[in-house]
Formats: C-alpha cells, sequence, structure tokens
C-alpha cells in the first residue's frame, strides 16, 4: 500500500486517494480552432510511460482537493507532490 503525502493533509494511506491521469495533458485553449486529430489525441489517447510520470491525484476521502504527484509507474516511488498551480521541487 502506497502512502500519499497530500499538499493540504500530509501522509495518508493510498485507499483515500483516487487516480486522475496524466499531470501533462493541456486541454486546448477555448474558441481555438484544432484539428479532429488533435482533440482526439486530447480526449483519447495517453501514453503509458514507464519511469518517472507526472500524475493527478484527488483526495476523495480527504480535503477532496486535486493535487501533483510526481511518481516512478515501475517502482512506485513517490518523488514529490504539489498543489496544482504548484511546480515539483524534484
Ligand atoms: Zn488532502
Amino acid at each position: 500500500m502506497l502512502e500519499i503525502k497530500c499538499p493540504y493533509c500530509g501522509k495518508r494511506s493510498q485507499n483515500e486517494f483516487s487516480y486522475g491521469g496524466d499531470a501533462t495533458i493541456k486541454r486546448p485553449k477555448l474558441g481555438e480552432e484544432i484539428s479532429t486529430e488533435d482533440w482526439d489525441n486530447f480526449v483519447y489517447y495517453r501514453d503509458n510511460p514507464r519511469g518517472k510520470h507526472s500524475e493527478l491525484w484527488h483526495h476523495v476521502s480527504g480535503c477532496r482537493q486535486w493535487f501533483k504527484v510526481s511518481r516512478d509507474t515501475a517502482t512506485h516511488e513517490i518523488f514529490d507532490t504539489c498543489k496544482m498551480n504548484e511546480d515539483f521541487n524534484v
């Protein structure tokens, strides 16, 4: 079981959290022309990286805040967590 450090609450058990996807995906700007292929890539297609990855997590059973986690997808080591408007320290 992982221990995840919520930037608002501190370290908690993984079962309080829900994975929210890749934190590097950027939504196209509103009103901007975008091709069908670019829209499909934004909505449906994701990389499946092995190694260090930036992810979104939701503290569902706690403060209910979304935040970012830098985690190794192979070893599950967590390098850092931060609020949505912050950058990782590591
Ligand atoms: Zn929290």
